[in-house]
């Protein structure tokens, strides 16, 4: 089902959806407002001693009230965790036929699973079995995350690198063990 429906283009990078941080549009407006205060401050100099420490402690508290902290969280989403591997962990480990079509990553445990058009389904089945609700692809030049929750595109997060499977890994994969009648078994 995922692999068939059309799939957000990647944002360019510099364009405004191409840093996709919650973050960063929050502490701009953080940074508009105390620019605003700065203004109004230095209307009335000499009456702060130092307008640069009031700035830097509002902006900062503004920030952290928005965030709840340096980093916004998503349940469901670990930056901190890295892949499993370049290929379905569970494929590799000997379920199913253990060839894949594409690959995603489950963003909280770091899980790398095949998509729903491959044989095994592992992605689909390792959030059913354990909670996780988000995955991103691990295909090259894809960055979309998909919450099962939501049963639709999300918002994600920066994960920890590598975001994707190498360029060089043949797709269907692994190697030697894709059968030559492979389009016929996708789902
Ligand atoms: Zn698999
Ligand atoms: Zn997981």
């Amino acid at each position: 089902m995922l692999c068939d429906q059309p799939q957000p283009a990647p944002a360019p990078p510099g364009s405004a959806q191409s840093g996709r941080v919650p973050g960063k549009r929050r502490r701009s407006l953080a940074q508009g407002i105390t620019h605003t205060i700065f203004s109004l401050f230095e209307n009335r100099n000499g009456f702060w001693p130092c307008n640069h420490t009031v700035i830097q402690s509002i902006e900062l508290e503004i920030g952290n009230r928005q965030t709840g902290g340096n980093v916004s969280k998503i349940e469901g989403i670990d930056t901190s965790i890295p892949p499993s591997g370049t290929g379905c962990a569970d494929c590799l480990s000997g379920d199913g036929p253990g060839w894949w079509l594409n690959l995603r990553r489950c963003a909280q445990c770091g899980q790398i699973g095949c998509c729903d058009s491959s044989p095994s389904q592992h992605a689909t089945k390792h959030a059913a079995e354990t909670g996780h609700p988000i995955i991103q692809s691990f295909e090259p030049g894809e960055n979309w995350f998909w919450s099962y929750q939501e049963n639709d595109y999300i918002e994600g997060q920066e994960l920890a690198p590598p975001t994707s499977r190498p360029v060089d890994q043949p797709k269907p994969g692994p190697e030697g063990k894709v059968p030559a009648n492979w389009k016929d078994l996708l789902h």
